[in-house]
């Protein structure tokens, strides 16, 4: 009984680091949530307000992101890195 015992703590052990490395690689699936406004409109709206850029109020009035803005930002990301 004393070896059966031993054998499911370590069956258990491992079954646990399973799902963890499992739950890990998971989390590596996950695509991060990209911000789909631009920084300029996040923090206007953050403040309760509209991004007042002429570029931004035209995209919201399509009810869409601006793309310059954004596109403007990828470029910095990418310069930074
Ligand atoms: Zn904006
Ligand atoms: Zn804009």
């Amino acid at each position: 009984m004393k070896i059966l015992r031993g054998l499911s703590a370590v069956a258990m052990a491992s079954a646990m680091m399973c799902t963890l490395l499992l739950a890990e690689e998971a989390g590596k699936g996950v695509p991060q949530a990209a911000p789909q406004k631009p920084a300029c409109c996040q923090k206007a709206e953050q403040k309760g307000k509209k991004c007042e850029k002429r570029c931004c109020v035209t995209a919201a009035r399509e009810g869409k992101a601006c793309g310059k803005c954004l596109a403007k930002e990828n470029e910095k990301q990418g310069k930074k890195k």
